[in-house]
């Protein structure tokens, strides 16, 4: 998988005196905010930013293309190597798009179609292998913030600094509703919320990798915080890991 976004690490690891780059997964709730999050913390460290999701969902969107059964747990996985995932940088959002077999699906893959189905996807355990696989190899030399379900439990077990975004589902199905009406403006909330509740109730209980707050994680509850004051909030636990 290639991926191309913008590293420039090493002054500002010599900034924190830091010698070996940060591992920095941040895992949590649906729509809790930990991609705008992650892409913050990227862009002031200069690090790598993946969106893990991105991979489960640009697969379920290959498997809706081409009419797979997602009950047809053989049919999926034949389907698993005629799937290249890349990431882009993409200067205007300051993140990188998803390259769908060479296709840039970065916003067909935040549709309701896809949310709707994409936890049933994340739970096929050879889904899962194939991405985790990725993402270590993404984050193999540090440097990198992560956003997921398992990055902290499975994916960067030793990640330095762990964060479990949380927040009431009021205001997480609300802000995903502010997003989902630019581009449908027939979305209803009691439609977001029922999305929220059910990937979280599949993400939470499934047999592999199960979204779990890590002991090690340090919880953040943005209910009623701002995107400076989150960002504030998480720069202080990197300083304190840093000195
Ligand atoms: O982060 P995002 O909401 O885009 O993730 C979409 C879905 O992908 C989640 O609801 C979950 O089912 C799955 N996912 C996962 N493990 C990850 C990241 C996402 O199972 N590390």
């Amino acid at each position: 998988m290639a991926v191309t976004s913008f590293r420039e690490g090493t002054a500002i690891l010599l900034f924190l005196g830091v010698s070996k780059p940060l591992t920095i997964a941040i895992d949590g709730w649906s729509s809790c905010g930990k991609s705008t999050l992650a892409r913050q913390l990227a862009q002031k460290l200069g690090y790598l930013y993946v969106d893990s999701g991105a991979m489960y969902r640009a697969i379920t969107l290959y498997l809706m293309r081409k009419g797979v059964e997602l009950s047809d747990l053989e049919a999926v996985e034949r389907c698993l190597p005629r799937i290249q995932l890349d990431f882009t940088y993409n200067p205007d959002r300051g993140a990188s798009d998803m390259i769908l077999n060479g296709e840039n699906v970065e916003s067909q893959i935040r549709d309701l179609e896809v949310a709707a189905r994409v936890s049933v996807v994340a739970a096929i355990p050879k889904v899962r292998e194939i991405a985790v696989a990725r993402q270590q190899a993404l984050g193999k030399a540090g440097g990198v913030v992560m956003d997921g379900r398992d990055i902290g439990s499975v994916v960067f077990p030793e990640a330095e600094l762990k964060i479990f975004m949380t927040a009431s589902p009021e205001v997480r199905a609300q802000r995903r509703l502010k997003e989902l009406l630019v581009k449908h403006p027939h979305v209803t909330l009691e439609e977001v919320r029922e999305n929220l509740a059910q990937r979280d109730h599949i993400d939470s209980t499934r047999a592999v990798s199960p979204l779990i707050q890590c002991p090690d994680a340090r919880v953040l509850d943005n209910s009623n915080l701002s995107m400076e004051e989150q960002l504030e909030l998480a720069s202080s636990w990197i300083r304190a890991i840093c000195y």
